[in-house]
């Protein structure tokens, strides 16, 4: 016989509420947690433990996933990879066992040791193109992968067909997948000033957190171009990590704004796909960039050493920054 049976109408009531009372304490319990640990997440700048840290984790970059119309010029068809060819790289990286991670994920392992999972890679698709929606989203889903779209808000802002649209961002976003900052009108950042630099990175950034409920902390430098001021003026913007254009797969702690990326390109074939995921054609190259590297960061001493007056300016123009955005 089931005990329920036995128990009096009002006696099964008075269970009924007390469960209902404590699955209700359970449940604002839960969103206050959750609540605590989404502002942490949208607020929290990701602190350095004081440990430098070297880890190999491939980032491919991708720009077009369609086939090119007939008249593409040359560089078209370059950043294009059809569909039918991302989807036998994607059945790649399934078959061999890797792990789609963030860029989030890479940031807390480089600067807090969080574990990753066996043979990470992170998936970037450059410029929001509208066949991210189409031809990459779906497929992602399909095999549980995420990716990490770079956007270039004002495309999105005037409704470019050739771009996506926010509703179609916000999807993908809560889809799992990374909504993350190009600028907002894809510049060249070099040698601008605070404000051109804070309206480009800021005002990209919350577009995107208004239209996805994502605030976003990643940044990919549009045509890979950055300088020393642009370096010391991403954290103060909340942005904790930026992808360059530069080959290469070996981030370290202090390389988090110019993390390195594998270009895929039309003319990637699935071997040259599989060497470029070990980066095993090119690490005489690798040295080279490391040599540049060295000099960039004898620069970075010396502009350094400006920055203090840099500093003095920057509350005020941080301030202004939060005025609603003009257009
Ligand atoms: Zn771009």
């Amino acid at each position: 016989m089931n005990m329920a049976v036995s128990l009096h109408p009002h006696q099964l009531r008075s269970k009924f509420i007390r469960a209902l009372a404590i699955a209700s304490l359970f449940l604002i319990i839960g969103s206050a947690l959750a609540l605590t640990a989404h502002v942490r997440a949208q607020t929290a700048v990701v602190e350095a433990d004081g440990t430098l840290r070297r880890i190999a984790v491939p980032l491919l970059m991708y720009h077009y996933i369609s086939t090119p119309p007939e008249d593409a010029d040359i560089y078209r068809q370059d950043l294009s990879v059809t569909p039918e060819t991302f989807r036998q790289q994607m059945q790649y990286l399934a078959d061999n066992g890797y792990h789609t991670i963030s860029l989030y994920d890479l940031t807390r392992a480089l600067r807090q040791g969080m574990p990753l999972p066996s043979d990470p890679v992170v998936l970037t698709f450059d410029d929001g193109y509208r066949d991210a929606y189409e031809n990459a989203f779906p497929v992602l889903k399909e095999f549980g992968f995420t990716g990490t779209f770079f956007v270039i808000t004002t495309r999105l802002d005037v409704g470019d067909p050739a771009y996506l649209s926010w509703t179609q961002a916000a999807e993908m976003a809560a889809a799992g997948m990374s909504i993350e900052s190009h600028t907002k009108d894809h510049p060249n950042l070099r040698e601008r000033d605070n404000d051109f630099l804070i309206y480009q990175i800021l005002g990209s950034v919350e577009s995107i957190e208004a239209h996805t409920g994502h605030r976003p902390h990643m940044l990919a430098y549009p045509s890979g171009r950055w300088d020393a001021h642009v370096l010391a003026v991403l954290p103060e913007v909340g942005i904790w990590a930026a992808v360059v254009t530069e080959g290469g797969i070996e981030h370290t702690t202090d390389s988090i704004y110019l993390l390195r990326r594998v270009r895929i390109s039309g003319e990637t074939d699935l071997p040259m796909f599989a060497a470029l995921l070990g980066w095993e054609w090119d690490r005489a190259d690798n040295t080279a960039y490391r040599a540049d590297d060295t000099a960039y960061r004898a620069d970075n001493a010396a502009y350094r050493a400006d920055d203090i007056t840099y500093r003095a300016d920057d509350g005020l123009l941080l301030q202004e920054s939060h005025q609603p955005d003009e257009e």
